[in-house]
């Protein structure tokens, strides 16, 4: 399968979720079976024992998994059932690793965040996506937290252990206006500067902005974060989430990951989409 990794920069709560479902569903009216992964760095084990305040509603998936809402997201713009396994938490891999650990899988050995939380990150990214044309897996948060940092690690090792052809890295950011009406690249090439740092290099840039990208933003940053110019993409603010996936494909955010995850050639004609 192909992987389409997800981050977010600059802050949470952008649409990094909506990004990621409408290049989703993009993908699937080309004529792809495409699956998700919701990444919550968090220690809950799962989103039962949050207090709705915090992060919404629970949201309870057929298999009686208690999830956060953005899998119902995945499941409205997918049109797919999703499962608890395309959950994880970093309560649920360390109640596995520890649990691993007293049982004395680990035959003695150290049991470190690298490699066993890493491993456990990579195996449930491959295990969930075993069987589909594309999974998608978006990490909660924001790069620099703390809280992310395994996955991105784990993220890392992905990249290089698949095939370039195989994995993409979507960064999703915020491109503000300033006082005088200037569109903003400087916290987009800081969140980039974030993610090259722990040895991750967008492939794609989705800017959050209330109106279009100008031409002279998307130069910018592609000129700052080393990405080609056409491989930066708007994502401005809209009436309905359910047009995020119409206004990106008039950008053609669709045509260029599947030329560059090499999926064009078995893509869907245009016309019968
Ligand atoms: P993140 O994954 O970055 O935390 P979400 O995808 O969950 O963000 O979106 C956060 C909020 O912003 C949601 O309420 C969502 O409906 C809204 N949102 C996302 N994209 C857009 C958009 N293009 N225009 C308007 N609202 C949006």
């Amino acid at each position: 399968p192909k992987f389409v990794f997800v981050t977010g920069g600059v802050m949470s709560g952008l649409g990094k979720g909506i990004t990621a479902a409408s290049t989703g569903r993009l993908l699937e009216n080309a004529g792809f079976d495409v699956t998700a992964v919701k990444i919550d760095p968090y220690l809950n084990v799962d989103a039962g024992t949050m207090n709705p305040y915090q992060h919404g509603e629970v949201y309870v998936l057929k298999d009686g998994g208690e999830v956060d809402l953005d899998l119902g997201n995945y499941e409205r713009f997918l049109d797919a059932d999703m499962t608890f396994d395309q959950n994880i938490t970093t309560g649920k891999l360390y109640k596995n690793v520890i649990e691993k650990e007293r049982a004395g899988d680990y035959l003695g050995k150290t049991v470190q965040i690298i490699p066993h939380i890493t491993d456990d990150i990579k195996r449930r990214i491959r295990a969930a996506a075993a069987g589909h044309d594309v999974c998608l897996i978006e990490v909660g948060g924001t790069v620099g937290d703390i809280e992310g940092g395994p996955y991105y690690e784990a993220i890392r090792q992905f990249a290089h252990e698949e095939r370039d052809e195989d994995v993409l890295l979507t960064h999703v950011t915020l491109v503000p206006y300033s006082k005088n009406g200037e569109q903003k690249t400087k916290p987009t090439q800081h969140s980039v500067k974030e993610l090259r740092s722990i040895g991750l290099q967008p492939d794609v840039l989705v800017g959050r902005c209330e109106d279009e990208l100008d031409a002279d933003t998307k130069e910018k940053i592609a000129l700052f974060c080393d990405v080609p110019t056409d491989a930066v993409f708007s994502n401005p603010d809209v009436e309905d989430i359910y047009h995020v996936p119409l206004v990106v494909e008039e950008e053609g955010l669709d045509e260029y990951v599947m030329d560059r995850l090499g999926l064009a050639a078995d893509a869907r004609p245009k016309a019968e989409r």
